[in-house]
Formats: structure tokens, C-alpha cells, sequence
């Protein structure tokens, strides 16, 4: 028995010691690619809903790897937060996105990702401002979006930021509502301007009317409060048409475009404007 007890723990070893070796890889390369600008952003159009019109893009970062290839964010934002690069990382893409849009037309705004430990770290609030300030972008052009980890980890503190941010006119949104934590006090207890309502209940929708109704309660919760809500990954036309039924005020998903570089933000509002 006692041999075989020792077989298995040999088994499970070397994988163990593969897993803990591909991750020490991955922060080693992350820390290099963030050295050599590796990273990008890429945008994906905001679409309000009544006025048929393209009103912003959210950054979203990707890794262009010369060995991984593109890689998406589920696979290094939370090794990156584990690590402590997404402090300097999130920094980079405050500043990117802030330069980006300042070149957009018509006040379009950016909707910029932020982590929890980017957040909560003392030269946050600073970061911010020094995007705006070397960018020369306007704060009401500027959304930050937040989660439900953030606000269920913090205080005062959050709350207070979160407060002299949007006093300098930077709007704040709760992204994937609906999911983890998720309580509606928060819409009561903090600052927010928009909820984004999460995929899950997009897809809900399609399968059952309780889906439909969960979004309308959301949606009609919201605008009692002046909340703005925005539906995310919206894939079929049916989606949008229901979506919009239920009262989101805002739209976003592969049916208007996929996230696409920097380079072809003007592409994407030329050939929305054309359908
Ligand atoms: P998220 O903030 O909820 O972003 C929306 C994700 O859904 C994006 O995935 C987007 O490409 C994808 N998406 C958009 N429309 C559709 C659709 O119609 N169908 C489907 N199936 N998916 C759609 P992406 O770019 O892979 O980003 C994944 C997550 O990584 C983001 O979720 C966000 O949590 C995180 N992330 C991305 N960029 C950043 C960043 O700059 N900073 C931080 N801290 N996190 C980021
Ligand atoms: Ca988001
Ligand atoms: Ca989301
Ligand atoms: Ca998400």
C-alpha cells in the first residue's frame, strides 16, 4: 500500500512541477514583454441603442507575442495582478487609451478596463489625472470600468476616489453586473454612472423569458436611478432587437464588430455608419 500511496504522489508530482514551471515562464515573459511594448489595444465599438449611433470604444489589451502569438487578456490580466505588472501595465493602458481617443472625432469617448489591485494602490488617482493631462483628453470623454470585486473589497476609501474622479467629469461603470457578488445595493451605496450587464443574461434571454425579465428589471432599476446600461455581447440581431425591448440603453457585441486595433477605429465607425 505503502508503495503504491508513494506511486501516486510521483504521478501528480511532475505535473505539479510542469504547472508551477509554465507559470514562473509566464511571469518571466510577461515582465519582458512589458519591457519591450508588446502590448496592445484593441476597440470595440459602444452603440446607443435609441440613437442607432456609435457613441465609444472600450480598450481592450491583447499580448502580441513573438512565441505565443495574440494572446487574450483571461490569459495573463490575472498572473499580471498576481504579480504586480498590471500596476505599470494598467498605468500603460490608461495612457495609451487616453492618447488614442484624444485623436477620435466627435467627443467619442474610451471606456478603459481597471483591475482591483490597480485601483487600490496609492498612486492610482494620480495616474489618472497624468493620463488626462499628457493626452490632453477631455475627463468627460473618459470611462472607467470597474467590478464587483473592487467595490466588495473596499471602504471608504474606493468610495471617496471614486467621488473626486467623476467630480473632474470621468464617468465610472460596474462591469459584468450580474455576475459574482453581485447585490443591488451597490447602485444605491456607490457612484455609478453605468452598469453593463453581463453576456450571461444575454444569452438567458434567448432561452427563457426569465431572462428577458431579469434584464428589464435591471434596466428599469437603473433608470430610476440614472444609471445608464449597456448589454454586453450582443451576437444576433434578435438579441439587439430584445435588448432593446427590455430597455438597455446601450449596446455592445460581435453583431456591431468585433474588438479591433487602434488602426481601424475609424474604419469601424465609417462602415457602421453604413449599414
Ligand atoms: P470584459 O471587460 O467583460 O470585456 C468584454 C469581453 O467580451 C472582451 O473579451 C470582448 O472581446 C468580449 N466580447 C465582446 N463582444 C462579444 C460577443 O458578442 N460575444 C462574445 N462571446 N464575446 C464578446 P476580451 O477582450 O478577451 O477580454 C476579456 C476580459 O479581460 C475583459 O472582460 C476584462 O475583464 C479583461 N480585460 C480586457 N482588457 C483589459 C484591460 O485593459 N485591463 C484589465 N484590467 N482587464 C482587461
Ligand atoms: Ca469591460
Ligand atoms: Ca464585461
Ligand atoms: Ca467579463
Amino acid at each position: 500500500a505503502k508503495q503504491a500511496g508513494g506511486g501516486r504522489f510521483q504521478m501528480f508530482e511532475p505535473d505539479m512541477q510542469a504547472r508551477v514551471q509554465a507559470r514562473r515562464c509566464l511571469e518571466a515573459d510577461l515582465c519582458r514583454a512589458f519591457r519591450r511594448g508588446e502590448f496592445e489595444l484593441h476597440y470595440q465599438p459602444l452603440v446607443n441603442l435609441r440613437e442607432q449611433r456609435i457613441t465609444g470604444f472600450e480598450a481592450l489589451v491583447r499580448w502580441r507575442s513573438p512565441d505565443r502569438g495574440l494572446v487574450p487578456p483571461d490569459v495573463f490580466i490575472s498572473v499580471a495582478e498576481a504579480m504586480g505588472l498590471i500596476v505599470p501595465l494598467g498605468k500603460w493602458i490608461l495612457e495609451q487609451a487616453c492618447a488614442d481617443a484624444a485623436g477620435w472625432p466627435n467627443g467619442l469617448k474610451v471606456a478603459v478596463n481597471l483591475s482591483a489591485p490597480q485601483v487600490c494602490e496609492a498612486g492610482f488617482e494620480a495616474s489618472v489625472e497624468s493620463a488626462l493631462a499628457a493626452s490632453s483628453l477631455d475627463a468627460a470623454r473618459l470611462e472607467l470600468e470597474i467590478t464587483e470585486s473592487l467595490l466588495l473589497r473596499e471602504t471608504e476609501d474606493t468610495v471617496t476616489m471614486l467621488g473626486r474622479l467623476r467630480a473632474l467629469g470621468i464617468s465610472i461603470s460596474l462591469d459584468d453586473f450580474g455576475t459574482g457578488y453581485s447585490s443591488l445595493s451597490y447602485l444605491l451605496k456607490f457612484p455609478i454612472d453605468k452598469v453593463k450587464v453581463d453576456r450571461s443574461f444575454v444569452l438567458a434571454m434567448d432561452e427563457r423569458a426569465e431572462g428577458a425579465a431579469i434584464i428589464r428589471a435591471i434596466a428599469g432599476l437603473c433608470q430610476t436611478l440614472g444609471i445608464a446600461t449597456t448589454a454586453e455581447g450582443i451576437e444576433t440581431a434578435e438579441q439587439l432587437r430584445n435588448v432593446a425591448s427590455q430597455g438597455c440603453t446601450e449596446g455592445q457585441g460581435y453583431l456591431f464588430s468585433r474588438p479591433r486595433p487602434a488602426s481601424e477605429v475609424l474604419a469601424m465607425l465609417t462602415e457602421f455608419n453604413a449599414k
